[in-house]
């Protein structure tokens, strides 16, 4: 692929992109990680992205290795170096290489890398057909809230969801849906109520969530952030999710009922409109 990454201040064709086996990160999932959408060569959302990144290690304990400025120049270096038009950006903060322990090293140097991988944005399968979801437990642990690296448990419920011949898992907990495996999940009333889950622990506190309540407030459209039963997601106008990486994408069928008439429907469409042409004016 001949990539170029992005390591501890270098940037490194990617056979050579190396961190320590001791790297927390590695033994211990002990890293933070933030997804950045590129389009057209422009980041997508980037000072949510950044607040998000800079609240992940502040609940962790983990040193800011880098200062605003000096992160957001090295996403443009990886953007330029490898000829980035539609993608996006990884990067990942982890607390370190130490020998092994459950106790935070002291001193350790925090192991930066970030990446780009490209690929097709707008016009996707999902975004054009909407996708469909099953519901199962929500496994993950009780701080979803920080964006860790330990990424097994969604990616064990995406695989399930997989397995059944759709798409992603609805994760639920206490009865209420939390969120999709990498995503947000949104549904309208079928009296036309916008709805999403409300901020907490439970909930990873998505970016383009963010966004798209502040840009559908702006179009006079209302988003109620509550918890919300399967049940009332099955009975539901439509749904969909948001993610950096999906923009707003309809979800057409949840545990093998068809919403509507089993396509992307009319607000999940509209705000995904709305989203792409607000986070392009906005794209740095
Ligand atoms: N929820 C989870 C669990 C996620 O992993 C993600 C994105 O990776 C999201 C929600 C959406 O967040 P964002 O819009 O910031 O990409």
């Amino acid at each position: 692929m001949g990539r170029t990454v992005y390591v501890n201040g270098e940037y490194l064709p990617e056979e050579e992109a190396k961190v320590s086996v001791f790297d927390r990160g590695f033994l211990m999932a002990d890293a933070v990680y933030e997804v950045t959408s590129v389009l057209g060569g422009r980041l997508i959302d980037f000072p949510g992205h950044l607040r998000r990144l800079a609240r992940s290690l502040g609940e962790l304990e983990m040193a800011r290795p880098m200062d605003d400025a000096a992160i957001e120049a090295m996403h443009r270096e990886l953007v330029a170096r490898n000829a980035l038009v539609d993608g996006m950006v990884y990067m990942q903060v982890t607390r370190g290489a130490a020998d092994r322990d459950f106790v935070y090293p002291v001193g350790a140097t925090p192991t930066v890398v970030a990446f780009t991988q490209a690929k097709p944005m707008e016009d996707t399968v999902g975004a054009r057909d909407g996708i469909k979801v099953v519901t199962m437990p929500d496994i993950r642990w009780g701080r979803r809230d920080i964006k860790t690296v330990q990424l097994l448990a969604p990616s064990m419920c995406k695989m399930a969801a997989k397995k059944v011949g759709k798409d992603d898992a609805w994760l639920v907990e206490d009865g209420f849906v939390t969120e999709g495996t990498s995503n947000n999940a949104w549904i309208v009333t079928k009296d036309g109520r916008i709805v999403t889950r409300d901020l907490s622990e439970r909930i990873l506190h998505g970016i383009t969530r963010a966004a798209v309540i502040e840009y559908a407030a702006a179009a006079q459209m209302k988003v109620e952030e509550r918890a919300f039963t399967v049940e009332e997601a099955k009975a539901a106008a439509e749904a969909f999710m948001t993610a950096a990486s999906a923009f707003v994408t309809p979800v057409v069928e949840i545990d093998g009922v068809a919403l509507g008439d089993g396509r992307p429907g009319p607000v999940a469409r509209r705000l995904r409109e709305l989203y792409l042409a607000e986070s392009k004016k906005r794209a740095v």
